[in-house]
């Protein structure tokens, strides 16, 4: 007999099949999966001494834990900011996994997957009509993005104090502005040896998420020497605010700082002529992080951090891999591997650029464009109930709303929340703005259409229904 795995060699055309039967099974009815799953029931296998082979290892999956899936990545699933997945880019992301590159080298020692990351930087600098004094690199996600973007802003502001501080370390507080940073640019601060305590708050202007400039004004030092970072908002995740960068960019003249945007989904507003104003500015950051898991409509894992061109030497002293020497001069080529955490990467660029070319500009505009409809529409049917008011005007994509006081004291958001979830028709989460329990819905998957909304308001309705007489 044949070792398992090398009967499994001969068996790979049966393998793929199944796996493609499983993934065409799952697929066709992900528009009517359950959005969650109660209470997981799932019975452990040990891990076998003779194992079981590919095909029934798939089988004992397909017992054990397909029950358990959520349809994350299908029409009804608006918690958090999750995005599905295009036809072309489940291909892409496949064939990412059979070709197993590890892309770094952009000279073609070893593989020249890189050149193909290159490239979709370009591709992606044009569709959001950003300007090419950019650099990207593929990252898992928005927080790794914001994480690199954060790391060469620290090394920028060492370097205005004659300092290396990705050499000798951080030995005194940056100063941070920011005005409705995520919690992931916290999380950064914290990793990064900055502190998640030092952000000093930025005033916002009234009723919003956004940075009041003049009162930005009068926290900034005097002196125009003195260097700073700004950490703005393009896409806050509770309201979908804008910082207004045309206003930080006048800044320039007078003071010294890195702009970095956190543009995670906010950046697609450049895909819409009509809301691409939102973002007017924003091309003059330092760095800029934008997911493609989210509204690209990509498999996990996978987001951009874009930085100015000039500042490469800057992040390359603070991912320089330089201690291995056959790994090569990192002077003499360019190698992702000396710019971004990770040293081993995987194709991320893969299914990103198979999705931009099966669907092109145009493509991306029509799945901005209807995300943004459907919350509007949301949004209106959510008010004609009379139950529910919006905790902030719809901007982009994200409906945020809480129950009208006047059934406040009978309609609990978490009991609300939890009546609706339990459904699996439908899914969205919680959130506090304003001091208020809120309840949010981010619509970034192209696969929602206008009968997905009306299904979910009426699951709504019925919540409430089970709420108000039980
Ligand atoms: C989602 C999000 C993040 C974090 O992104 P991950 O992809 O989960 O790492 C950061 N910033 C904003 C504005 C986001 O919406």
């Amino acid at each position: 007999m044949k070792e398992l795995i090398r009967q499994d060699i001969d068996r790979l055309p049966e393998i793929l099949q199944e796996a493609m039967q499983l993934s065409l099974r799952y697929l066709q009815h992900l528009d009517a999966g359950p959005t969650a799953v109660i209470q997981p029931q799932i019975d452990w296998p040990a891990l076998p001494w003779e194992g079981l082979g590919a095909k029934g290892t798939q089988h004992l999956f397909e017992q054990v834990f397909l029950p358990n899936i959520v349809a994350s990545s299908g029409p009804k699933y608006w918690g958090f900011v999750t995005g599905g997945t295009t036809p072309a880019s489940i291909a892409g992301d496949w064939l990412t996994t059979v070709f197993d590159q590890n892309t770094q080298s952009t000279t073609g020692v070893g593989d020249c997957s890189a050149l193909l990351e290159l490239q979709v930087v370009n591709l992606l600098l044009d569709l959001f009509s950003l300007p090419d004094h950019y650099m990207g690199a593929f990252v898992t996600g928005a927080t790794m993005a914001n994480f690199t973007g954060l790391a060469v802003a620290r090394q920028w502001y060492g370097q205005q104090n004659k300092t290396d501080i990705a050499r000798d370390g951080l030995r005194t507080d940056i100063p941070v502005y920011a005005g409705t940073p995520h919690s992931s640019s916290i999380k950064a601060m914290a990793m990064l040896g900055m502190g998640s305590k030092q952000i000093i708050q930025v005033p916002l202007m009234h009723g919003r998420e956004a940075m009041e400039i003049e009162a930005l004004k009068t926290l900034l030092p005097a002196d125009p020497s003195q260097p700073f970072i700004l950490l703005a908002s393009a896409g806050t995740v509770n309201t979908v605010d804008f910082d207004n960068f045309e206003e930080i960019a006048k800044l320039r003249q007078d003071y010294n700082f890195w702009l970095h945007i956190d543009a995670a989904f906010g950046a697609f507003a450049a895909c819409s002529p009509a809301h691409a104003h939102l973002l007017n500015g924003w091309g003059q950051a330092d760095s800029i992080t934008i997911d493609f898991h989210k509204w690209l409509n990509v498999p996990y894992d996978s987001a951009m951090i874009f930085t100015r061109r000039k500042h490469a030497t800057l992040q390359m002293q603070c991912f320089q891999n330089s201690a291995a020497p056959y790994l090569g001069n990192p002077a003499e080529q360019f190698s992702y591997l000396n710019f971004v955490p990770e040293n081993s990467r995987r194709f991320r660029a893969l299914p990103v650029w198979f999705t931009l070319m099966a669907y092109g500009q145009l493509g991306y505009r029509r799945i901005v464009e209807q995300s943004i409809n459907l919350a509007n529409q949301l949004a209106d049917s959510l008010l004609g109930t009379g139950y529910f008011h919006l905790a902030a005007p719809v901007r982009l994509n994200t409906v945020c709303f809480t129950v009208n006081p006047d059934f406040a004291d009978r309609i609990n958001r978490d009991d609300l929340l939890h009546c609706l979830n339990e459904t699996g028709k439908v899914f969205m989460t919680p959130t506090s703005y304003c001091g208020k329990s809120c309840i949010r819905a981010a619509l970034v998957n192209y696969r929602t259409n206008p009968e997905d909304i009306g299904i979910a308001v009426e699951e709504i309705k019925s919540a409430v229904q089970k709420l108000l007489y039980p």
